[in-house]
């Protein structure tokens, strides 16, 4: 009887560890710009898993600290033995891979900023993303090289893993699978990264003008890839970027998307898919901050997206230290 309640507690205790996927995002940036303390960066984690990736690195070590002060990542425990602070223990051993969508600045700040104290890991890239870095950042008089790839001499910490496009590939250490698509944002590519966990999938889309403007089928492509996902009710959210509130001329984007064009692309993925994307989670990144005053573009971008809201999507603004479980 002993022997039969000890294996009951033992499979409760188990049973949610061996289910557990679906998706724990914490929001370390969250703007598109200007704002050097809070820029794009979302750790993303399997729910009850300390091991995650963070999708762009535009803020780093302030958005770690930023966030662990308000509370979002109670969950993790700090090792007994280890030598580092909550900050160096989330930076080394919870981040496990950097994922970088792109090579502009609002996306790579913090990365090359925690550089010296960070751990060994991998940067995940698509070859152009990597080249970009190579020849103007890492090994640049701009930065010593931290990676293994480019000019001498090479320090190796970060391992450059080349992404091609619709391969999935596994991040050591994790429990997550990603695969990536190209994007196209005003003349330079850009990535999205499909992430899965378990049988979930998420998406992080880096910076993207709509295909009507970039005279592109990127995103189109993008929605036909992960149309299967949609269907079968798979696609857990979609973290994606809103730079700009309708008034903004098109001739003045650079490769970005308004709540019109958002909202015409989450069309197209409806079409696409021939599923409804109603209840689906809509994160919406990179929201260019204003200086002027009585602007509030949050607030602007919020209330145009959900006007247009036909497809009954669940938009949220990404604010930093934000966190959201999708299941
Ligand atoms: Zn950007
Ligand atoms: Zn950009």
């Amino acid at each position: 009887m002993r022997l039969i309640s000890l294996s009951l507690c033992l499979f409760l205790l188990l049973a949610p560890l061996a289910h557990a996927a679906g998706f724990r995002i914490t929001v370390l940036g969250a703007r598109g710009g200007l704002l050097d303390g809070n820029l794009s960066a979302y750790l993303v984690r399997p729910e009850n898993d300390p091991n995650g990736i963070l999708c762009d690195a535009g803020t780093v070590l302030n958005g770690i600290q930023t966030a662990d002060q308000a509370g979002a990542f109670s969950d993790l425990r700090l090792p007994l033995n280890t030598p580092d602070s909550r900050s160096g223990f989330i930076l080394h051993d919870v981040i496990r891979a950097y994922l970088i969508s792109h090579a502009h600045l609002d996306h790579v700040a913090g990365l090359v900023l925690v550089s010296p104290d960070d751990a060994q890991k991998p940067i995940y890239a698509l070859p152009s993303v990597h080249a970009i870095l190579n020849e103007n950042l890492f090994g640049s008089p701009v930065w010593i090289n931290m990676t293994d790839r480019g000019n001498e001499p090479r320090l190796g910490k970060y391992h450059d893993v080349d992404l091609a496009v619709g391969t999935p590939v596994s991040v050591p250490q994790t429990a997550l699978q990603i695969t990536a698509w190209p994007l196209s944002h005003g003349g330079m590519e850009s990535t999205a990264f499909l992430i899965g966990s378990g049988r979930d999938a998420m998406l992080y889309l880096g910076d993207t003008g709509a295909d009507s403007v970039e005279h592109s089928t990127r995103l189109h492509a993008l929605w036909q890839a992960v149309a299967p996902l949609v269907r079968a009710r798979r696609l857990r959210g979609i973290i994606i970027e809103c730079s700009y509130d309708n008034a903004r001329p098109e001739k003045l984007l650079f490769g970005h998307l308004t709540p019109r064009l958002l909202l015409e692309e989450l069309n197209d993925l409806q079409h696409t898919a021939h599923a409804s994307l109603r209840g689906l989670p809509v994160l919406v990144a990179h929201i260019k901050p204003s200086l002027k005053t009585g602007d509030n573009p949050e607030k602007t971008i919020a209330e145009e997206l959900n006007a247009g809201n036909t497809q009954g999507v669940r938009f949220t603004v990404a604010e930093q230290s934000m966190s959201l479980l999708w299941k």
